[in-house]
């Protein structure tokens, strides 16, 4: 055929393995990018959900030899990470993700693709000030309590340090895991940083109520290290949506975005998956599959789940969160509000409400934080914003003006949990049992916790079954 193996392996480039031999058998009518004549893609791995844990998933299987699709319903990777560009002062804020922990598999991610790192200082030259957002006034005398039970805190967290690592559990699981966490709080004496927690515990839900594991998952040993060794990093140029625009481009026609999976066939061969794209429908065939998306029961429609795998993902149910930019005027340079309830327990802001409206670093805009455990439309929290917004000035506290939501994101569903009962009854346990089965295997948030960096290093370690 007049060519080596040198220019085969030219030619190829990071297709993978499977490709790469589709691509080198005879008669084949695939072609060097796993594409056939037909429009059949071929890949190893099709890779469902493009965000935090499906692009860095993608980006290491073909480091590693393995040609992948990413299915992508949005129109971008990078799920919770977005970035709003100000138009007017060319600024940018994070309007999702933010901060990372220092570890090596981290700064590689972003090295790699030329995105620098620097040491989180929080928003210099910030006040807090404490609002009751339903009021719209100052909690007179408020001040967040000294928070004297971190110590505390830190050694229930390395008491069950495999709440780092996922949902590896023991049996039976401590009984005071699934205590909802207001009275793990006052049997460990952590009163003093529910508050504290509640603000790292954002989109979490009513923090009192939910099991306690959920929020030891969420404020882990990671967070906790991170925070008192002063080692969070965050992108220099504050945009963290230049790490997926550069992974988009590394995965090229690899990552179909605005595409949604409409029939998922597993079968002994090999596996199925039919997309509807923007260039019309798309057939992908792939030995593995990886699904990122949350596992909810609507995330799987039209594929073939078997009755245990439905009976799994049917006990998920998941909170809510929102997030927007106001455009504001009047509202004091370098005053971020804290929404707290001026007559509840630990002065936590009931949900749905605020969590707060935070300095962004741009001049004349601030970051809207929202939150709910029940079902909420866009247009009611979008609605509840504003009004809450105009209050502050009603209320004779700011004399704020609201020029505008420059943007509004709806991060759902967000925080995928189950039942204290059903944990006891060895969800988890049943949950993980499912990687493999069918040639589908799963990471994201509800396989660990919110948590980038932590959901990277939980992919990485996922990686050798995948490709095994
Ligand atoms: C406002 C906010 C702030 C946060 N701040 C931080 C922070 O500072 N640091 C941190 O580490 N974490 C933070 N997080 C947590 C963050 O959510 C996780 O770190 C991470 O994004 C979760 O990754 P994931 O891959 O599970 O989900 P995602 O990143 O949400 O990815 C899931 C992807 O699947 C896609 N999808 C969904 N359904 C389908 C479908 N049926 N077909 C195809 N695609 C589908 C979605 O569009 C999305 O792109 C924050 C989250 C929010 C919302």
């Amino acid at each position: 055929m007049g060519v080596t193996r040198k220019d085969a392996l030219r030619i190829l480039g990071g297709t993978g393995v499977a490709a790469a031999a589709a691509a080198l058998t005879p008669g084949s009518a695939a072609s060097a990018s796993g594409e056939e004549a037909s429009g059949v893609i071929r890949r190893d791995v099709c890779v469902i959900g493009g965000g935090a844990s499906g692009t860095y998933a993608a980006v290491r299987l073909r480091d590693l030899g393995h040609s992948v699709a990413v299915v992508e319903r949005a129109g971008r990777l990078g799920g919770h990470t977005e970035t709003y560009h100000d138009p007017v002062t060319g600024g940018t804020t994070d309007i999702g993700v933010l901060i990372y922990h220092d570890m090596p598999l981290v700064r590689d991610f972003f090295g790699r693709f030329g995105v620098p790192l620097v040491r989180y200082t929080g928003q210099g030259g910030t006040t807090n000030h404490y609002v009751d957002f339903r009021t719209g006034q100052v909690v007179p005398g408020y001040a967040p309590p000294p928070p004297a039970a971190l110590p505390a805190y830190i050694a229930l967290l390395q008491q069950y340090p495999y709440l780092d690592q996922g949902f590896e559990l023991p049996d039976p699981v401590p009984a005071e895991l699934l205590l909802p966490f207001g009275e793990f709080a006052v049997q460990h004496g952590l009163e003093s940083i529910v508050q504290l927690l509640n603000g790292y515990a954002q989109g979490l839900g009513d923090i009192l109520r939910i099991p306690a594991i959920y929020v030891l998952k969420n404020v882990s040993l990671s967070v906790m290290n991170s925070v008192l060794t002063g080692s969070l990093l965050i992108t220099q140029r504050r945009n963290n949506s230049e790490l997926y625009e550069q992974a988009t481009t590394f995965l090229g026609g690899d990552a179909l975005l605005n595409a949604s999976v409409t029939n998922v066939h597993r079968g002994p061969r090999g596996i199925q998956v039919r997309v509807d794209t923007p260039t019309g429908p798309r057939v992908i065939r792939c030995r593995k599959l990886l699904v990122t998306a949350p596992p909810l029961l609507s995330t799987f429609d039209g594929f073939d789940l078997d009755a245990t795998e439905r009976a799994i993902f049917g006990r998920f149910r998941h909170h809510r969160y929102w997030t927007a930019v106001a455009r504001l005027s009047g509202m004091p340079t370098g005053v971020s509000l804290v929404n707290v309830g001026a007559d509840t327990p630990y002065n936590l802001a009931p949900l749905p409400g605020w969590y707060g409206l935070t300095v962004t670093g741009v001049p004349n805009l601030w970051g809207v934080k929202y939150g709910s455990e029940g079902p909420m439309s866009n247009q009611a929290v979008r609605a509840a914003i504003v009004a809450d917004i105009r209050r502050l000035r009603t209320a004779g506290s700011y004399p704020v003006e609201l020029d505008r939501l420059e943007i509004f994101k709806a991060h759902n569903p967000f925080e995928l949990v189950v039942r204290p009962g059903d944990i006891a009854g060895g969800f988890y346990r049943r949950l993980y049992g499912l990687q493999g089965r069918n040639r589908t295997f799963y990471t994201g948030a509800a396989f660990h916790t919110h948590d980038s960096s932590l959901l990277w290093r939980f992919t990485e370690e996922l990686l050798p079954s995948i490709t095994a």
